[in-house]
């Protein structure tokens, strides 16, 4: 086939396919998903397929009413997406025109950047101090339109201090936007959620990709104020939450929150019994709020590569550079230690 003169738009020139390596693994530790897999009473509630033919409801209106229901936040303060993805990638749509500046801490979850660069905004990273310490001052003196921070964070798995946040939230200025992602925040216990009622500026961004197992239906949603919010489903468009994804999350919202309940139990034990067995080897894993540990090592993408090789696969990441592990079943835990042994000493 001959080579088009055709190219996309020019923000997208430099812009590369988000590609994780994302090949089988035996033990697949690199994605932060729930490692139980999916709640009984949604995966029940799939089978039902009668509606299916029909599109899905335009805005998901029943699965905000169960996630008002389950933040505590009423359900015009509500949006939902394909994924948290989705809705970040909306509200970034939505509150900043082209060439406009996004402030996010480095590092931090990378399909920001990436987003940032879809809608033609400029990326702006701002170093966390030595301790992966959001810096809220910098942060704020970068003047961005929008201010994204994540709680906890990903990759460095630490919460950010509520004192951080609300020096953020003080101290915005009247034209900027602050988005926290709580892709997390049923594993550290801490919402900034009561937030949003003292500030008209400021999205909360959430997802039922982790504790709730529901990654490959792609389900999340935005909590604040109903103006912000208004804006953010006219960017998102209808139709976004698919039929399947918004039954099996209403029905998971409904009756399986004790399972959910349960198996985050499961992962706060494992995750201090892996940080336990980090710091015995040596390793200053950071103290995580999240389902993931990260650890600095010298080597990371070597050391992950030997791993995959025996059939685990952990996130690499080399700057700084660092492994970031999902807290998984112990008896995964345990390979992919035994794994980590072993690629170490091959990579020494
Ligand atoms: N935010 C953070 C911090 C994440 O780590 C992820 C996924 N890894 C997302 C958002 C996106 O999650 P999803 O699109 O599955 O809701």
């Amino acid at each position: 086939m001959s080579e088009t003169a055709f190219s996309g738009r020019r923000a997208y020139r430099d812009l590369g396919l988000y590609k994780p390596d994302r090949t089988f693994c035996r033990i697949d530790l690199s994605d932060n998903t729930n490692a139980w897999g999916m709640p009984p009473e949604a995966r029940r509630a799939l089978a039902d397929a009668s509606s299916f033919a029909r599109y899905p409801s335009l805005y998901a209106d029943d699965l905000k009413d169960a996630l008002s229901d389950y933040t505590g936040v009423p359900a015009s303060m509500i949006s939902t997406g394909c994924g948290s993805d989705d809705v970040l990638d909306s509200a970034l749509r939505a509150f900043a025109e082209p060439g406009d500046a996004i402030a996010y801490p480095e590092p931090t979850f990378p399909a920001i950047p990436i987003f940032a660069r879809m809608n033609s905004l400029v990326p702006v990273p701002v170093p966390m101090s030595a301790g992966y310490d959001l810096d809220a001052k910098a942060m704020l003196s970068a003047r961005s339109r929008i201010i994204y921070a994540c709680s906890p964070n990903n990759p460095t798995g630490n919460a950010i201090p509520k004192s951080t946040l609300e020096e953020l939230v003080q101290r915005l200025a009247d034209d900027q936007i602050l988005i926290i992602d709580e892709a997390y925040a049923e594993f550290a216990g801490v919402s900034a959620v009561d937030l949003i009622e003292s500030c008209d500026r400021l999205i909360i961004t959430r997802t039922m990709s982790k504790a709730f197992g529901l990654a490959g239906l792609r389900i999340g949603y935005a909590l604040g104020n109903a103006t912000l919010i208004a804006e953010v489903e006219k960017s998102r468009g209808p139709y976004k939450v698919s039929a399947a994804a918004e039954r099996a999350a209403y029905v998971a919202l409904t009756q399986d929150r004790a399972w959910v309940n349960e198996h985050v139990d499961l992962v706060l034990a494992n995750r201090a019994r892996l940080e336990g067995a980090l710091r015995e080897r040596g390793l200053c894993p950071i103290p995580s709020a999240a389902n993931f540990v990260f650890f600095p090592i010298d080597n990371a993408i070597e050391v992950a590569r030997c791993m995959r090789a025996v059939g685990v696969a952990v996130r690499a990441f080399a700057e700084p550079s660092g492994l970031r592990i999902t807290v998984g079943t112990w008896p995964q835990i345990e390979e992919a230690l035994a794994a980590f042994d072993e690629a170490r000493r091959e990579c020494a």
